[in-house]
């Protein structure tokens, strides 16, 4: 069986002229991870692959350039997980880790927990040789631009309703939410999701979403597929998104109007929108979103690269 991978670069609101930059980044994510595969690496390596070339980009909410808490800090959020004995490794609301999905992937591979947060993760990270940054060098003009005009809106008008958090702003030159992800299936047959975010802006410090809670923005079973959710994390909590929509899926000829049908139910279930990313046991992927933009790309073995947004 062929091998596949896709990513995507989150389902918030992503400008016009930013598009070509969020494709090309999560184009060159999917080379670094399909490169992996054609090496003969397997999934998991090939996941964290992708998802550290989208955590270097600016352009991205995770790692450099993930979106500030209220404090205007990065706290950061990642998980890994492989398909073939469920193994798991996340961190939630992580200040001074260069790249969170390979402090994720160092807490799965020493096995012993699944999800680590807060500063406690960092004395894990020295533990395991994860690599420390000073949190300012990952705040950019623009993320901290985005912070200084939200804590202006909630002065003027307080804070906007729960659901509108995550809401796609719609002015030129912004762009919210973009949190990345990919998900494998590697020649062995084997499956590996990750995910990486800053969350959403402006958000309670402490406050965790989705994305390094198994099941709800990040799933890996070989017999399932991969899944990596991206949007309004608490509904993509609520309805434990991932792991719903994979099961879903088991067995469905046409997996695009699957994950679609999923996200409207998740929105008129809680109210939040987003979009998903699969790779299934059987080697094809499928993605969705019911917000305005996601870009994301994908290659299988043998097949060019392609994307979209
Ligand atoms: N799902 C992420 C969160 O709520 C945000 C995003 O996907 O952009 O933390």
């Amino acid at each position: 069986m062929p091998w596949s991978i896709i990513v995507h670069g989150g389902a918030g609101h992503v400008p016009k002229n930013l598009e070509l930059a969020h494709r090309a980044g999560c184009e060159r994510a999917v080379a670094a991870g399909a490169a992996v595969l054609a090496a003969g690496g397997v999934a998991l390596e090939a996941a964290c692959a992708a998802v550290q070339v989208l955590e270097a980009d600016p352009h991205f909410n995770a790692g450099h350039g993930g979106a500030l808490d209220e404090d205007g800090l990065p706290a950061l959020d990642a998980a890994v997980m492989r398909g073939s004995d469920l193994a798991y490794g996340a961190v939630a609301a992580v200040v001074g880790v260069s790249s969170p999905v390979r402090l994720a992937r160092a807490i799965l591979e020493d096995g012993r927990h699944c999800l680590l947060a807060g500063p406690s993760a960092l004395r894990f990270a020295r533990r395991h040789g994860v690599a420390l940054i000073d949190p300012e060098r990952q705040i950019t003009e623009k993320t901290k631009m985005e912070w200084e005009s939200r804590q202006a809106e909630v002065a003027r008008r307080g804070p906007p309703p729960a659901t509108a958090e995550w809401a796609p702003l719609d002015r030129e030159g912004e762009s919210r939410g973009n949190t990345v992800g990919a998900a494998v299936r590697d020649g062995q047959g084997t499956v590996a999701a990750a995910t990486s975010t800053g969350g959403l802006l402006g958000r309670y410090v402490g406050r965790v979403g989705d994305s390094p809670i198994a099941g709800a923005g990040t799933y890996a079973r070989d017999d399932l597929g991969a899944a990596s959710a991206t949007g309004h994390g608490e509904t993509m909590l609520r309805t434990v998104f991932a792991y719903q929509t994979l099961l879903s899926l088991k067995g469905v000829g046409a997996p695009e109007a699957l994950l679609l049908e999923a996200l409207s139910d998740a929105k008129a279930r809680v109210g939040g929108t987003g979009g998903v990313i699969v790779a299934l046991p059987d080697g094809r992927i499928a993605h969705a979103r019911n917000t305005p933009t996601m870009a994301c790309a994908w290659q299988i073995e043998g097949s060019a690269l392609g994307s979209a947004f």
